[in-house]
């Protein structure tokens, strides 16, 4: 069975009524269930998702920083993300690369491309995000080929975050040294998926889902996917991410499987957040993931504000992105005042180029390592090696 047959099963399951109808009691049941491993069922879940597990927050927390710590130690994975490309052919309402937003695109080329893996490699980082446009006009397999083998001479791990591929195309990229995928689901309601991706090779919504499968035969050693908040209903997204999450790693044992939390933020030319999914309801989020499946990692980005993410760290999060450019060669290539710490530095992004999204912590790799190691946690740049 694949995730699309699971994920078929809860199309018309009623969320709200189900939220509805938890008592303190499920959730203390609930609660009292975490630590073992695959112990807490979906039921569990949707019990720790609901409104009536706002009230126990603290309990929740004090569980989820033990099970972080016992499986992750003090630990923070930190990464970047690198965009090569913004061409793109999908019409997503939400996002500032979308096919019909007026800007000037771009691609780098491959000595552009070893620029800014330098550049990024100077600040320390060693694991890498990847991410192009879907345009595969634009950025095709051989190009993509040679930009991984290119950043793979700089970097010990590579992610790609680009559009949805066939198996044969993601075991080229493996072979070039890719070896992890981040493909988020956007939203799990497929009235909804639709509504939101009404043109281009991304309104195939069940091609996007069986993605992850896909990378995991392909031999990815990691995977990590996510809803983005502020689409969907929050409570109903968490569930199918989380659902999603544990099909993952039940029927992949070898793979490591996380999630992440995007929230919404400004885009140029993108819709504004349907459902606002509150701080609060992020933390609850996180927690009630952490204790359904106390192996996974948990990604936030800068998508959330510096002052945010320094609270996260003891709440479960396991990998922090920093550093962070959402342009095309926004760390030097376009934009030289970046990372050469002049005013407005590592923070500062190029008026001419389009973001795909805003970014709330500008902090620097340096000042977030030291965030981390002030919160008593060791930063790591490096947890894996490509050979
Ligand atoms: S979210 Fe991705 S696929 Fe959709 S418009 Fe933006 S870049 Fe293209």
């Amino acid at each position: 069975m694949s995730f699309l047959d699971l994920a078929d099963q809860y199309q018309s399951f009623d969320f709200d009524g189900y939220f509805q109808g938890v008592t303190p009691v499920d959730v203390g049941t609930s609660l009292g269930k975490a630590g073992d491993m695959n112990r807490l069922d979906v039921y569990d879940l949707l019990n720790l998702l609901s409104p009536a597990a706002a009230e126990f927050l603290e309990p929740m927390a004090q569980k989820a920083r033990e099970l972080t710590l016992q499986y992750f130690g003090r630990t923070i994975g930190l990464y970047a993300p690198m965009y090569i490309s913004d061409f793109c052919s999908n019409h997503c309402t939400y996002c500032g690369f979308n096919a019909v937003t007026d800007f000037p695109r771009t691609r780098l080329t491959m000595e552009e491309i070893e620029t800014e893996a330098k550049a990024i490699a100077d600040l320390g980082i060693r694991h890498i995000l990847v991410l192009t446009g879907e345009a595969p006009a634009k950025t095709p397999m051989g190009y993509l080929e040679e930009a991984v083998s290119i950043l793979a001479r700089h970097f010990s791990s590579i992610a790609l975050e680009m559009f949805p591929m066939e198996e044969a195309d993601y075991r080229q990229l493996s072979e070039a040294g890719a070896d992890s995928l981040t493909v988020y689901q956007e939203v799990y309601d497929q009235a909804l998926y639709k509504e939101v991706h009404p043109k281009g090779p991304k309104s195939d919504y069940a091609f996007r889902l069986l993605t992850p499968e896909r990378g995991a035969r392909a031999g990815f050693r990691a995977l990590n996917i996510g809803t983005l908040f502020g689409l969907g209903k929050p409570g109903a997204e968490a569930f199918m991410a989380g659902l999603h999450a544990r099909y993952l790693e039940q029927e992949f044992p070898h793979v490591e499987v996380s999630l992440s939390l995007p929230r919404m933020t400004k885009a140029e030319g993108g819709i504004a957040p349907k459902n606002h999914l509150s701080d609060a309801a992020f933390v609850q989020t996180m927690l009630a993931w952490r204790l359904f499946m106390p192996r996974l990692g948990i990604t936030v980005s800068t998508r959330e504000s510096a002052a945010f993410r320094d609270r996260l760290i003891h709440l479960g999060a396991t990998r922090y992105s920093a550093g962070s450019k959402t342009d095309v060669g926004g760390y030097l290539v376009r934009n030289p005042g970046a990372s050469s710490g002049e005013p407005g530095g590592p923070g500062a992004k190029n008026p001419d180029t389009t973001v795909q999204f805003e970014i709330t912590d500008n902090r620097s790799v340096s000042e977030i390592t030291e965030m981390i190691r002030a919160s008593g946690y060791q930063p790591v740049f490096k947890d894996w090696e490509i050979f």
